[in-house]
């Protein structure tokens, strides 16, 4: 691939951390003009450009060097880093971002007595992290079943295809509605800046330096 000398950030291209995004880009300084086919946003003053796309193809996209940035949830980032491999291993949290919190978390059906992880010995968790879930269990010396689902992971106990469920819980009014109650957290979420373990060695490593003196800055006066 024909070395770039833009720096690409791929973030969320519609969802919950689309907005408080791009505001936080423009804080730093970085405006866009936004294309036609809305996958690309051109940056009109630093050569920082944007690649709209869904969240869980952000972490690819850095590891296969498309994009040298991301912003995403920490949720996301830790799920692939946990499952791709090498690809995983090769990329890193450069800065939380203060937004897009959230709890993955384990919950169970109201009416059960939880009181200790051992109790999901032998239970099946549905989810759609079953690499962070895996994680989790593997520490605390539980086996439970894994029940990978891509979404509506909060009505698998009332279809009983899982005893429990393994998902994201801001103010718990999904886990209400389902009958749910929330047990174990097992990571505090928010959107993080992702990016490789090391800067690229051009232009777009300064740039990127430039970057995170301005995020810092940003965060720090919103703190
Ligand atoms: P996409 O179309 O990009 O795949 P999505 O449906 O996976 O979108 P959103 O629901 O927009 O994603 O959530 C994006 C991120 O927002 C999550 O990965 C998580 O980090 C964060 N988040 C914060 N609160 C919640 C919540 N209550 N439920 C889900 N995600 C949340
Ligand atoms: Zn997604």
């Amino acid at each position: 691939m024909k070395p770039r000398d833009r720096l690409r950030i791929a973030m969320q291209k519609s969802g919950r951390l689309t907005e408080p995004a791009l505001e936080l880009l423009s804080r730093c300084g970085l405006t866009f003009r936004q294309s036609r086919d809305k996958l690309f946003c051109f940056g009109e003053g630093e050569p920082v450009d944007l690649l709209l796309v869904r969240d869980d193809d952000i972490p690819g996209l850095i590891a296969q060097g498309v994009c040298d940035l991301g912003i995403v949830g920490r949720n996301v980032l830790g799920e692939y880093q946990l499952t791709a491999g090498r690809e995983g291993a090769a990329l890193s949290e450069w800065r939380p971002l203060g937004f897009g919190r959230c709890r993955l978390s384990i919950a169970v059906p109201q009416e059960l007595d939880y009181h200790d992880a051992v109790q999901l010995n032998g239970q099946r968790i549905a989810t759609s992290y079953p690499g962070l879930l895996g994680e989790w269990l593997r520490t605390r010396g539980v086996q439970a079943g894994v029940v990978t689902l891509a979404g509506s992971v909060e009505i698998a106990p009332r279809l009983g295809t899982a005893d429990a469920i393994c998902d994201l819980v801001q103010s718990g009014g999904t886990l209400v509605a389902n009958q749910l109650r929330e047990t174990e957290v097992l990571l505090e979420s928010e959107a993080v800046l992702a990016g490789p373990q090391t800067l690229p060695a051009d232009e777009r490593g300064d740039l990127i330096e430039l970057l995170l003196k301005r995020l810092d800055g940003v965060i720090q006066v919103r703190e």
